[in-house]
Parts: structure tokens; sequence; C-alpha cells
């Protein structure tokens, strides 16, 4: 089939992925493979804004590609690559480095976020991480970014330094990028009430064993009001019921929809029943996982495969753009 373009997206290296990237991304990023040409990064030269070591950069880039290929990210046909194997990427940072106000950079709200939260740690990095971010997604000629209205600023930012870039040199080789207004679900963690986050320990792994995640789903806070058995509960405010809505059969979900309510069936029970399911669901996945991990040759290999693609397609932008630039061959 036709693609319609090429999409492209990228993640820091988090290690072992968890239900919210999964739902929140990984599972987007296998739907799209079959109508766009798709280029996945795993943006290791980011993380350096925010990490105070490199010591796990290997072993969290290792785990999370293993984690995208289990989910079913088809290496034959997407690109799939470190962002620090193409370094094409911080040469045209660079470039569009020179056509950013430096006050546009310093008034995103992401970044006042980022310095509020690293105050003593406000590096160069951290200013530009949108100029990279734009890098990235130009240097591919990406038509379309998959993102939910969180990151709209910075799409919005990558589309008009692509215009600052092309006015400045009167051309039109960079391509501006598309959004792709995704309905990305904001996934609770086992708290039930802030983003399930490993920075927040309240996460469930897509990796774990099925004992490790029925213990975890055991600890899932449900509908707070619900004291006793022998109360009636509130599905529309339960995080368990949420997630059952995503990974239980629809005749159940309903079951436990009436039950909740007339305290037919107990907390404890609906979450045995979300463990077995959510397991059920994740044994294919594990399965895979386990496979491709007897040889973690083989996740170094699609990676080092998908950073010679990328390069290529890298280089010949950059050709491009240092001739529109008119830099010196
Ligand atoms: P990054 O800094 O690259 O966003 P994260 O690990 O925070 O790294 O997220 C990776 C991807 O997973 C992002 O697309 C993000 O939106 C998604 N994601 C992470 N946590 C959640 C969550 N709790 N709910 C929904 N999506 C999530």
């Amino acid at each position: 089939m036709a693609k319609k373009g090429r999409v492209f997206s990228g993640a820091r290296p988090t290690g072992r992925q968890h239900l919210g990237n999964y739902l929140g991304a990984i599972k987007n990023y296998v739907a799209l493979q079959d109508e766009y040409e798709s280029v996945y990064c795993i943006v290791d030269v980011h993380a350096l804004t925010t990490v105070e070591t490199t010591k796990d950069l290997v072993v969290n880039t290792y785990d999370m590609a293993l984690d995208w290929l289990a989910a079913g990210i088809r290496p034959e046909e997407s690109i799939v690559f470190v962002q620090s194997h193409v370094p094409q990427v911080m040469e045209l940072h660079t470039y569009l480095s020179m056509v950013t106000p430096w006050g546009k950079l310093t008034d995103l709200p992401t970044f006042k976020e980022k310095v509020r939260q690293q105050e003593s740690n406000v590096n160069y990095g951290l200013v530009g991480y949108p100029i990279l971010m734009t890098a990235d997604i130009v240097l591919y000629k990406t038509d379309v970014v998959p993102v939910g209205v969180d990151q709209a600023p910075h799409i919005e930012f990558a589309r008009e330094t692509v215009r600052s870039f092309n006015y400045r040199y009167g051309t039109n080789v960079l391509r501006e990028p598309q959004m792709k207004n995704t309905e990305i679900p904001k996934v609770l963690g086992i708290d039930g009430v802030q983003k399930m986050g490993k920075s927040l320990n309240n996460h469930i792994e897509l990796a774990s064993t099925p004992d490790e995640t029925r213990q975890r789903v055991m600890q899932m806070v449900t509908d707070p009001q619900r004291m006793r058995r022998t109360d009636s509960g509130n599905p529309d405010v339960c995080n368990v019921f949420s997630m059952h809505k995503i990974f239980t059969s629809k005749e159940d979900v309903e079951m436990i929809n009436v039950e909740c309510r007339r305290a037919g069936i107990g907390c404890v029970d609906c979450k045995k029943r979300f463990a077995e399911n959510l397991n059920k669901n994740l044994e294919p996945f594990r399965n895979k996982r386990e496979e491709i991990g007897k040889n973690p040759d083989t996740v170094w290999d699609v990676l080092h495969d998908g950073a010679k693609r990328a390069r290529a397609i890298a280089e010949e932008t950059m050709v491009e753009v240092r001739a529109a630039m008119q830099l010196p061959k």
C-alpha cells in the first residue's frame, strides 16, 4: 500500500517501558506504521539535558528498543535508531539556532517548567531543546508528527523555525511538519491520581512477570469513597475501571460497571480480574521480548541498521541545507 508520507517521533531512553508509555505512545507508533513511513528515534542527546549521569544510557536504550520491537515495531519497514548515531542532527541544530531568537526559547512554557524543576542545572542545552527537536523532525523531511496537545507549541515552534530558515536563505529545502493531533490518553499510575511514570514509582512495567504485575495491580487505588466491601462504588472515578475498559471484554466491563455500583463486586475481585486480563494481553509481548532478548545483538543490529538508513536521509538533507546556506564546499 502506498504510504501517506513520513512520520517521526522521538522518546528519551527511559529503559523498560510502562503501561503509560505503551498506551500513550508505542501503541500509536505500531499503528502508524501501516499508513506512514515511520522514523522512531531514541533521543539520547535530549536526555543529556536532564540526566545527572550517563551510566544507564546504554542499558536504558537497549531496554526501550527491546520493548518497542516486542510491542510490534517492524524494523524491516520502520527506521528505529539512536539520535546520537546521526551526528548531522547536531549540525542542523547549530544552523537552526542562528535563525532562532533567544527570547522565543526562554518564553516557552516547557522551558519555564524545566527551570522550576531543575533550578541548579539550567544548562544551555535545555534552552535549545526545541531547536534540537526541530532538527530531529526536519532532518528526515518529516510530513507529520504525532503529538498530544501539550506538545503543540513545540510543533508550532518547529514550523516557524523552518519558515525562518527557508526565508533567510531563500530556499524551500526544509519541510514544515504537520501536527497529527493524536488523542493521547493520560494514563494514571497505581496511585490513581498522578500520571503514570517511572520517577513516581507508580508504574506497571510491560516486561514484569505475571506475578509482579498482579502485585502491582493489587496495590492500585480504586474509588476512594468506597471504604468497605459493602459500600457501593463509582466506576466513573476509578482508575481500575478505566483500565478495564482497555483490557477487558465489553461484556465484563458492563458487568463490572453495574455490579460495582451496587456492591455486587468488590475492589479486590475487580483488581484480580484486571490483573488476569492484563497478563493475558501482555503475554504475546512478553514471549516476543524473551525471544528477541535471547540475543541482545539483534536489538543493537536493528539500531545500527536504522542509524545507517537514517544517516543516508540526513546527509541528503544536509547537502541541500549547506548548499542553500552557501557554505563553502
Ligand atoms: P519523553 O520525555 O520522551 O516524553 P517519557 O518517558 O515521559 O519520555 O514518555 C515517552 C512517551 O510515553 C511520550 O510520548 C509520553 O507522552 C508517553 N507517556 C509517558 N507516560 C505516560 C502516561 N502516564 N500516560 C500517557 N502517555 C505517557
